[in-house]
């Protein structure tokens, strides 16, 4: 759970008599934080950051770790969560807007860092490194590439589909190749430009469509199995691939708060609808009867949770970073954040490594192999005869 602070656009935006402060933290339960609202309520997260906290305190404690997990080769989803304006795309660094000081980069930026320290790190020399990133953007239930070049209309759809193993496969999007922070720094600012916005009472800002921005890495190490092998300098190239998807949702307020008309209503509506299908998804799988069962997980009710398939209890480790606001004016909007996100706390996902030899899917590859393993075996053969 992150809280944002006060801000100088709130003093301006927000009623004076409702900008009080109704959420407190305290040293003692970390974890926590109480509600001051008509009654008193203590909710419990697995972390809880208070306005107070910076950019680099969210990413050191919450994040640095499973940006570890993505290089190790497990699938990773962050998720920011929380009605418009109470700072989704901050926490997440997904503008460009807070991406110009350091101290106010967020989670995105950083992690690339991390990433790229990695692949440039002598201890990783001998391993092959492939990076691409996608941007993809669901706005009223289309999928929108927000790499590909040319206007809005004229950008193929994207679609999703599922392969034999049960892998999600998002095809059309583009997947640009990057070499170095700048160029996923480049493409990231080009995407978020192409965002839908809409203004809004709430926030003249505020994207009205969920954006998935997706890194995916492959590396190709050596492996040499010193058990099987007695002369052997070569080993077996085995490529490890992983996913690492940053979703800044839509905002989660409900309709009637934003005085929408005309087409924002409908923009209202199927947003909402991305975001109670994944509340449907969350409390499914927070139900040990209907977890194991995924047939019974609703993930074809939209776009959002379909793609997001294979991080929502599936092979991925997913972390939901709820944001909310401290003032009194947005405390309904913070209770039902709260509620959100802690059902989405009983999700249990189960994630492997993506591991795989290479040339695995090539039958050519396979084909000249089993060749080289029999006339192998026939020599064994032959030599033993020969030895007994
Ligand atoms: P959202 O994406 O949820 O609509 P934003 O991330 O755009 O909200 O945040 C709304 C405003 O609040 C922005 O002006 C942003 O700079 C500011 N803000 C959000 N979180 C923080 C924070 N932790 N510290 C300082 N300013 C913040
Ligand atoms: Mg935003």
């Amino acid at each position: 759970l992150r809280i944002k602070p006060l801000t100088a656009d709130d003093l301006v935006n927000l009623p004076s008599r409702f900008q009080r402060n109704v959420l407190s933290t305290t040293e003692f339960a970390p974890n926590q934080v109480i509600v001051h609202g008509e009654k008193k309520q203590t909710w419990t997260f697995d972390k809880v950051f208070g306005p107070e906290s910076s950019q680099k305190d969210v990413y050191d404690q919450a994040i640095k770790n499973m940006v570890d997990k993505f290089l190790e080769g497990f699938n990773v989803t962050i998720l920011a969560y929380g009605q418009t304006s109470s700072g989704k795309t901050y926490t997440m660094g997904t503008s460009n807007e807070y991406s110009q000081l350091p101290e106010t980069k967020g989670i995105i930026p950083r992690s690339m860092a991390t990433l790229f320290s990695y692949v440039n790190s002598t201890q990783y020399k001998s391993r092959k490194f492939v990076i691409k990133v996608s941007f993809v953007e669901i706005y009223n239930e289309d999928l929108i590439d927000l790499l590909a070049e040319g206007d809005y209309e004229s950008r193929p759809l994207v679609t999703i589909r599922e392969d034999s193993k049960g892998n999600m496969i998002w095809s059309g999007l583009q997947e640009i190749k990057v070499n170095s922070i700048e160029e996923v720094m480049r493409h990231l600012m080009r995407g978020s430009m192409g965002r839908q916005v809409g203004a809004t009472e709430m926030n003249s800002q505020s994207s009205r469509s969920h954006a998935i921005f997706s890194v995916t890495l492959s590396q190709q190490k050596l492996v040499t199995d010193f058990r099987s092998r007695k002369n052997d300098d070569e080993g077996d190239w085995v490529t490890v691939t992983s996913k690492f998807h940053f979703v800044d949702l839509a905002g989660s307020e409900r309709l009637k708060r934003t005085s929408a008309t005309g087409d924002r209503v409908k923009e209202g509506i199927s947003i909402n609808s991305g975001l109670l299908a994944l509340g449907n998804v969350i409390s499914a799988l927070g139900d040990p009867a209907k977890a194991k069962n995924t047939m019974h997980i609703p993930y074809r009710d939209s776009k959002l949770t379909r793609l997001l398939q294979d991080s929502l209890g599936g092979n991925a480790k997913t972390l939901m970073i709820a944001c909310v606001s401290p003032v009194e004016y947005n405390i309904n909007e913070t209770i039902s954040t709260l509620k959100y996100a802690n059902r989405a706390r009983n999700i249990k996902n189960s994630a492997i490594v993506n591991q795989e030899e290479t040339g695995w899917q090539d039958i050519e590859y396979l084909q000249t192999l089993v060749l080289k393993l029999r006339a192998e075996i026939k020599a064994l053969k032959n030599s033993d005869a020969l030895n007994s």
